[in-house]
């Protein structure tokens, strides 16, 4: 444990999943739909629904909290009570748990056993007209209540305000899943008009590096994570299109680099992180490559330790210093190129043509599936196991 050098962290807890930034960014088309369809709630006090979908980590769950909080905020403001509960489904394992979570709000003692679902509804109707407010139920993955309960909470929700007494209930579904309420009865499901459906989108690059930069400035002291180490964790999310990587990879590579006692990130704090995250099978992979495209990504990786990315040119460099120290015979180009293209079919290295070579477009090679540090570890443990190498 290094004790040395400055801290990098400002607040670790930054980095939760559970911690709900007071800015999300590049939502707010989604926001701006809750807020409308929300408005005759504050102009009228009529309930409203709506129904959040979109992929994991594409910050549903994050805008209804938001939402939620400041909803409330609002109505008061404009003198309606309106009381929020937002209840993970699938934590809260049927109708039942459900309504519990829900009574908790109002009133934190509320036994957990001894009152029948009937009973607790009609609890739920007398706090809320005790204080005449609105309810504004958020229920996220419904598709797990769904799936264990059936519709039935669902139904007695939207029709709440027909079942007689003076309060109202609004309801904000989220689900992974676009076709989650199908499973809706046709009573529910007509209140879930498409119009009040909200898609989240995944995220592109752009937006995932500017989410990365908005949680490192939160969570890192400023200069301590370079631009290529954000780059790197966008390239990374890319292919889920997700946010929660980028928060993942930042956390990790952050322990990482504050375990070296680094004064900064790194790429390869961000690599040997992601191994953490995922945990790696790269010593199965490895061990299927021949001496040849061992050495070749041997090669890659010890460049790759030191720089984000390496061109062909340097790779190939490497590859001859590699060839000499395992006493092996040095094949040419067009060989050389073959084995990277097959590395990188084998996901072990990604190699892609940039436009901004001095020569025209030249060939970019870099490592982002496993942690270099833990490729080179791999390879030269595999090479030593076999003959000594003539060194
Ligand atoms: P979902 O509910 O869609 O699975 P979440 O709302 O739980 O996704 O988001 C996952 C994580 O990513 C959370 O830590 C959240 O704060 C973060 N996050 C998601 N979208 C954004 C964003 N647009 N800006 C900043 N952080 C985001
Ligand atoms: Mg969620």
């Amino acid at each position: 444990m290094a004790v040395s050098g400055a801290a990098l962290f400002r607040d670790k807890a930054k980095l939760s999943f559970d911690y709900v930034p007071d800015r999300l960014l590049h939502r707010d088309r989604q926001i701006h739909r809750l807020q409308s369809l929300f408005r005759p709630l504050l102009d009228a006090g009529s309930p409203s629904t709506a129904f959040l979908h979109g992929s994991v980590g594409t910050g549903k769950t994050h805008v209804a909290r938001r939402f939620a909080a400041e909803f409330g905020k609002a109505a008061a403001e404009a003198g309606k009570a309106v009381e929020s509960a937002v209840v993970n489904c699938r934590q809260r394992m049927g109708d039942d748990a459900i309504l519990l979570a829900i009574l908790r709000k109002f009133d934190e003692r509320f036994p957990d056993r001894g009152f029948s679902i009937p009973e607790k509804l009609a609890t739920l109707r007398g706090q809320l007209e005790r204080r005449r407010a609105h309810l504004l139920l958020v229920l996220d993955e419904i598709d797990a209540l769904l799936k264990k309960s059936g519709p039935q909470l669902v139904y007695t929700f939207t029709r709440w305000a027909e079942e007689g007494g003076r309060s109202t209930v609004s309801l904000v579904l989220i689900s992974s899943k676009a076709d989650a309420l199908e499973k809706l009865d046709p009573a529910s499901r007509s209140t879930f008009r498409r119009g009040n459906a909200i898609e989240f989108p995944k995220y592109g690059r752009a937006e995932l590096l500017d989410i990365a930069r908005f949680r490192a400035d939160l969570a890192f002291h400023p200069g301590t994570v370079p631009e290529e180490v954000l780059d790197l964790i966008a390239d990374l999310a890319e292919e889920e299109g997700d946010a929660r990587p980028v928060i993942e990879l930042l956390l990790y590579a952050g322990l990482q680099a504050e375990d070296e006692g680094a004064r900064e990130l790194t790429p390869e704090h961000v690599r040997i992180g992601r191994g953490e995250v995922r945990g790696t099978d790269a010593a199965e992979r490895i061990r299927g490559l021949d001496l040849t495209r061992k050495l070749v990504l041997l090669a890659i990786a010890r460049k790759a330790r030191k720089q984000l990315s390496v061109t062909t040119g340097e790779a190939e460099n490497a590859y001859a210093v590699v060839c000499e120290e395992f006493g092996e015979k040095k094949r040419g180009h067009t060989q050389f190129w073959k084995y990277v293209r097959e590395l990188d079919a084998l996901g072990l290295i990604d190699a892609k043509l940039s436009g901004e070579g001095l020569v025209g477009k030249t060939t970019i090679i870099s490592v982002t599936e496993i942690p270099a540090k833990a490729l080179v570890t791999q390879i030269e443990g595999s090479l030593r196991s076999r003959a000594a190498p003539t060194k």
